[in-house]
């Protein structure tokens, strides 16, 4: 059998490598200049700036089970959050994991001591049973779930806002909460890394496992007719199925039949600035806790991995969720939290990225529902399938090649 997988992003290079493994001759077109689709790290002037800040988290059950941790040499960040308020930073940490921060984070302005005992309870409630049945739980926003849960309005503005808006691009968290209790379980259970030479060397490891000329980069497919797709270049390629592993607006664009899914994505701003000091030493992620000014969150790359710099200045990465922010309201942001010497920070680059996440609101967030089977001979994968996360996006490329397999011995 042979296979054309149309993208290059994690959940098309898992599907290619399941359907190699099972000896499907795979060709996998990818329309730039290398795989990885939304994880992919530049260098510039020496620094490693991956596009957009993103995490992975060590717990993610696909993960586990497909990639090579220590080749990925993982760096971790330190649990929990600094979070600026009230002109202070405060500190919320996970008091199982950094026991010596429970009374800084008992005494945060950030929520009151109920909230944080009541974030013990998410942490039991969220870890409980199958990941399989969280997806079963009753869905509503995540902001729903959280005043049901009881949490103040200052613990959701001071650390829920920033943190899961940070995580879902989506700072009015209306995102679905089993996205949530999904990844608040991971967050609890996980190391939060990057690879020590960016994110980008996690779609590597898989595209290195791909057999010598697999992999086209620079090429984009223009459409799909049938099982053939049309090059730009006006080159056709015909196989037994075709999997669309792209974003879900070209997907529907291909296959009438997904007209359904949506082609909502919530987008981010991240700005990369190089300093001649860092602004905190500890390799941990900065908040914004007062709901005001264009950062939502920041962190110093360079104190979780010293290979993102060459020139031993730190790296600064800033993530704004309003993509309207501007480099002179993020410099006086960054003046207001570490004084006047941010105005010898070197700008070094601002990603725009319009297609961040798939809006994932409620109703209906039940990845082990929905079918990677489009018609006969096509099928699609995408973390739209699944959650909008790196694990999202490698159980779709699984399921998909499972359902390709699957069909092939009818
Ligand atoms: C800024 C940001 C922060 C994130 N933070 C996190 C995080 O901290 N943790 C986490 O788990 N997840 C995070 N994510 C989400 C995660 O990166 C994505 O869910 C995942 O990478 C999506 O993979 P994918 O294969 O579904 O899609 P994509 O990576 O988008 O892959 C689609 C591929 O298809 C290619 N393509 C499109 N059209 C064509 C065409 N016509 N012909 C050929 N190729 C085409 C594209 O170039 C792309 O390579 C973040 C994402 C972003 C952008």
């Amino acid at each position: 059998m042979d296979a054309i997988v149309v993208g290059g992003g994690i959940s098309g290079l898992v599907c290619a490598n399941k359907l190699e493994a099972a000896g499907v001759n795979v060709s996998l077109f990818e329309a730039a200049d290398a795989v990885g689709g939304r994880i992919r790290t530049d260098v510039v002037d020496g620094f490693r700036l991956d596009r957009g800040f993103q995490v992975f988290l060590t717990g993610y059950p696909e993960a586990k089970a497909m990639l090579d941790y220590d080749a990925l040499d993982l760096k971790s960040f330190e649990p929990g959050a600094l979070i600026q308020i009230n002109g202070k930073t405060d500190r919320l940490v996970d008091p199982w994991r950094r026991p010596q921060h429970l009374l800084a984070t008992a005494m945060s302005a950030a929520g009151t001591i109920g909230d944080k005992l009541r974030v013990a309870g998410v942490r039991r409630a969220t870890s409980r049973g199958t990941i399989a049945e969280l997806y079963e739980n009753k869905e509503r926003t995540t902001l729903e779930w959280l005043h049901d849960r009881g949490f103040s309005d200052s613990m959701i503005r001071s650390f829920f806002r920033p943190f899961f808006g940070g995580v879902f691009l989506d700072q009015k968290l209306e995102t679905s909460s089993r996205l949530f209790e999904f990844l608040f379980r991971m967050f609890s259970s996980s190391e939060v890394t990057v690879p020590a030479k960016g994110m980008e060397e996690i779609p590597r490891q898989f595209a290195r496992r791909l057999a010598e000329g697999t992999i086209r980069t620079d090429t984009r497919v223009q459409k799909l007719d049938g099982q053939t797709v049309t090059l730009e270049s006006g080159e056709q390629h015909s196989a037994d199925v075709v999997v669309m592993a792209t974003e879900s607006p070209f997907a529907k664009g291909q296959l009438a039949e997904l007209a359904e899914v949506s082609s909502d994505y919530r987008s981010v701003k991240c700005l990369y600035f190089a300093a001649s000091a860092p602004p905190f030493t500890e390799p941990i992620l900065m908040l914004n806790g007062d709901g005001r000014g264009p950062i939502n969150n920041l962190c110093v790359p360079t104190q979780v991995s010293g290979v993102y710099s060459t020139s031993g200045e730190s790296l600064v990465s800033v993530t704004c969720l309003d993509s309207e922010s501007t480099l002179d309201q993020v410099r006086e942001h960054l003046t207001e939290w570490f004084g006047a010497g941010v105005a010898d920070w070197r700008h070094l680059k601002t990603y725009d990225i319009p297609y961040a996440l798939p809006v994932q609101s409620p109703p209906g967030l039940s990845p082990v529902e929905k079918s990677p089977r489009v018609r006969p001979g096509a099928y699609a994968c995408g973390d739209y399938f699944d959650t909008a996360s790196i694990n999202g996006a490698m159980a779709s490329g699984r399921r998909c090649a499972e359902a390709i397999l699957a069909d092939a011995k009818c």
